[in-house]
């Protein structure tokens, strides 16, 4: 029996290729979803299809695929995503020196269709090189992560038998993500009252005026080097001639530690709270006895997008990879990530799922880019990881 297989180099270019030149925004995975259940059954996967593109406003769901194993190895799931930001229509794929690029009017889409690459990858290497031990694996194959981890946010992970993931969506193919932060969005209303703004001025009270003074008060930016916040759009107003009645603010935080993220969240509530207090009381006279209550007042819409992740170095997500790459003769490094992931979802969710690169370069912009060598050894480190669990994985 073999103890490895040999990757299928061309296939893994072709089928990445194949996949960049398939149009797929976020919430318009049609194309990408027909393509992968066509190609992944015809490699003796079983394929669903969720009803998530429903939930969203989009037109295919997520991907739950099943390949069984030739090993009684516990199974292991891997995960990656069919949408890509925008311009994300019409890439045509230039290779030069052995980088893949798009024209220059779109994004490549190698996120995250390198991670898709991947798992195409391994679909065929158990069909092409069906001795080499593997367990029985599952894929998590994802919608609308691009715009706010919509797919995941909606799978049933009820339906995997895998206690332990990789998502395979990130930059450096010889790095192992341990950690990523947590994220609350926060959108607030600030509402005073309106009044003629050149005939009874003193009858109105600026919701503008306290949004500056809350600002000015609060923390935002780089908190530490564990924690984030930002008001990132600010909304409101109707005419010169108006004080401003309404004004409507989309701020975030974010933190690599549970208490810092509550302290930082709590700080920026406190901030409407405080100036709120003390505009109400010396307006008193424009709100008191009125139906409308206290002004100026706020309220926040607060929601956790997702929660932190942290992993140790101890722990077998981290230590598979490590020792795959390791295995290959790579340096291998961890790193910790400043945004939420799929994996974040999965973790939440009871699969702890540690993220890999797949060595994607200047994602999210039209320069976007992948070294056809980092996509070769992002599939190997891929398939060294599943062989090495199929034998005993790591201690
Ligand atoms: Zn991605």
């Amino acid at each position: 029996m073999k103890t490895g297989y040999n990757i299928l180099e061309k296939d893994l270019l072709d089928d990445f290729l194949a996949m960049v030149q398939i149009d797929s925004p976020s919430k318009s995975e049609r194309g990408m979803a027909d393509w992968l259940t066509e190609k992944l059954v015809s490699l003796g996967c079983k394929v669903e299809e969720d009803d998530a593109g429903s939930k969203v406003d989009g037109n295919a769901g997520n991907l739950l695929v099943y390949l069984k194993g030739n090993t009684d190895a516990d199974p292991l799931l891997l995960s990656a995503h069919m949408d890509t930001v925008e311009p994300a229509n019409g890439v045509v794929p230039i290779i030069e020196d052995g980088v893949v690029r798009s024209k220059g009017e779109t994004v490549l889409g190698s996120d995250d269709k390198a991670g898709l690459a991947c798992i195409v990858q391994l679909a065929r290497l158990a069909k092409d090189q069906p001795d080499v031990p593997r367990p029985d694996l599952e894929f998590s194959i994802h919608i609308s992560e691009e715009v706010g981890l919509l797919g995941s946010k909606l799978i049933d992970v009820s339906k995997f038998r895998s206690k332990i993931g990789f998502v395979l969506d990130d930059t450096d193919a010889l790095k192992v993500n341990t950690g990523s932060p947590g994220a609350v969005r926060l959108d607030y209303t600030v509402y005073g009252k309106a009044s003629h703004a050149g005939v009874a001025p003193e009858k109105g009270i600026s919701a503008l005026k306290v949004a500056a003074e809350i600002l000015a008060k609060m923390n935002f930016g780089r908190i530490d080097d564990e924690t984030t916040a930002n008001v990132g759009k600010i909304e409101g107003g109707t005419a010169s001639n108006v004080v401003t009645e309404k004004i409507t603010m989309s701020a975030e935080a974010r933190s690599h530690d549970p208490k810092k993220l509550k302290a930082q969240v709590d700080h920026m509530n406190g901030c409407f709270e405080e100036v709120c207090k003390k505009w109400q009381e010396a307006s008193k006279h424009l709100w008191e006895g009125t139906e409308e209550g206290p002004l100026p007042r706020w309220e926040v819409d607060q929601g956790e997008d997702y929660a932190p992740v942290k992993f140790s170095e101890d722990d077998y997500g981290v230590k598979l990879p490590m020792a795959a790459g390791r295995s290959l003769g790579w340096d291998m490094e961890t790193k910790v990530s400043g945004g939420g992931t799929d994996g974040s979802i999965l973790t939440q969710k009871g699969i702890p799922s540690v993220v890999l690169g797949v060595g994607m370069r200047d994602i999210h912009s039209t320069k976007e880019n992948i070294a056809i060598s980092d996509l070769n050894d992002a599939a190997k480190l891929c398939v060294t990881l599943v062989t090495m669990h199929a034998q005993g994985g790591v201690s």
